[in-house]
């Protein structure tokens, strides 16, 4: 699934002027009031067709490939995190359904999920649990329904989602593996939502509690099989780190222009700072880490569209983006000097936003779990170059 080469360049452009034209200008209001304004935001992205970015186009979609869709999140984390997260839940969501959902389901939700209709959220973190195989959730089979007993936290979107993917365990007996995803909406009698505490950063949307007493939930929302969730976990979190690694790239390059522009304009003893070597060793190792963040980012986005498993590239991208990140905006800081503390430019925001990106899909100790389990495992990669090395001339 891709748009044409040509077509996706006119989209890429509308979309970016779309961006800073338009969602730019809401930064300010969300930092002040804590508050993202979804009544004036969800039109404008609908208008866009921004929450069917990942649905096939014969399901009412952009289409867009995971080549095409990296610079596009990488775009909206440069104007603001809390718009970016909720771009980017619906549209990972969105993606997991269609990748795993039955015939029937993908027919019936994707079409009105493209258009923003329904509203979609991933819901696995527990607050009482670790991630994966450690979930507590459990749903009993009871007729036609399974009856949902548990607890979901920092649910993203939860403030207006209108259906949650929620993990959980749907047969104790047949052992920690065999999970579901279960789709349930929102106003099923026995599941309440509870705002949590605002964020450090990504602020203006809700990242909620979510509390299953007893929800009846018609078994027909298993997406795709019964048993399969862990499967289906794994492979939503393979892709969806990618587009974290794609969120700490976009990050780290508006720390970058932000940077360039204000080491030019800042004048100290008689010269601008850009021509002090210091200054430039800082902007340096930042251009270093963006480019390298965006090649590895790029090779394994390839991979992934060509069908290929990406377990531990995703990983090794999600782990080097925000370390890279998180060295960019150190840099970035740095060259501001006191004033990149203060609220005179978005750096401050951006370094704020950019610290979910350790979180979000995994903190660093779990991707190199996965990297190190995948490599000990035998797991083989198929170098980027063709077989036999490059032009014979070596270094
Ligand atoms: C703003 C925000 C939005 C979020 N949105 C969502 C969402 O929409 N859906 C969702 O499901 N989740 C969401 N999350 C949750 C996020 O994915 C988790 O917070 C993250 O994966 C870390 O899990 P945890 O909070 O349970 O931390 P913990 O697992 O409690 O980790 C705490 C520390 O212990 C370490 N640790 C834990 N287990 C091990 C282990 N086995 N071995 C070694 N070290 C370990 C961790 O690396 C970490 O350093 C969100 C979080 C935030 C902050």
């Amino acid at each position: 699934m891709a748009l044409s080469q040509q077509a996706f360049e006119k989209f890429f452009r509308d979309i970016r002027d779309f961006i800073w034209s338009e969602l730019d200008a809401y930064e300010g209001e969300i930092e002040s009031t804590g508050r993202i304004p979804t009544d004036k935001l969800f039109p404008q992205l609908r208008r866009m067709r921004c929450f069917g970015l990942l649905v096939p186009e014969a399901n009412g979609g952009i289409g867009l490939s995971i080549s095409q869709y990296l610079p596009i999140l990488a775009e909206f984390s440069k104007i603001h995190g809390g718009i970016r997260v909720i771009v980017h839940v619906h549209n990972m969501t969105a993606k997991a359904i269609n990748h795993l959902g039955t015939d029937e389901q993908k027919r019936t939700l994707l079409p009105r999920i493209a258009t923003g209709e329904i509203s979609v959220a991933f819901a696995l973190t527990e607050p009482e649990a670790g991630s994966g195989r450690d979930i507590k959730s459990r749903a009993v089979r009871d007729g036609d329904d399974f009856i949902l007993t548990g607890q979901k936290h920092l649910i993203t979107n939860s403030d207006f989602a209108t259906h949650f993917m929620v993990f959980c365990h749907t047969a104790p007996e047949r052992g920690s593996e065999w999970m579901s995803a279960l789709l349930v909406d929102r106003d099923t009698p026995g599941f309440t939502i509870a705002d949590m505490p605002p964020l450090m950063g990504c602020r203006g949307g809700q990242h909620g509690h979510l509390t299953f007493r007893g929800a009846r939930v018609p078994a027909r929302n298993v997406l795709g099989q019964e048993g399969q969730g862990l499967l289906q976990m794994t492979a939503s979190l393979e892709v969806s780190r990618l587009f974290i690694a794609a969120t700490s790239l976009g990050t780290a390059e508006r720390a970058l222009e932000l940077s360039l522009a204000f080491a030019k304009k800042r004048v100290t003893f008689g010269k601008p700072i850009a021509e002090r070597q210091a200054v430039q060793t800082y902007l340096a190792n930042m251009a270093t880490d963006v480019y390298a963040l965006r090649t590895m980012i790029g090779e394994a986005a390839r991979k992934a569209d060509q069908g290929r498993r990406i377990s531990a590239e995703s990983s090794m991208c999600k782990l080097f983006g925000l370390e890279a990140v998180g060295r960019v905006t150190d840099q970035a800081l740095l060259v501001h000097g006191g004033v990149g503390y203060t609220q005179m430019y978005p750096l401050e925001r951006l370094y704020r936003d950019a610290r979910l990106n350790w979180l979000e899909e995994g903190t660093p100790t779990i991707q190199r779990m996965v990297i190190a389990k995948s490599f000990l495992d035998g797991y083989e990669w198929a170098p980027p170059w063709p077989e036999g090395g490059g032009d014979g001339h070596g270094c």
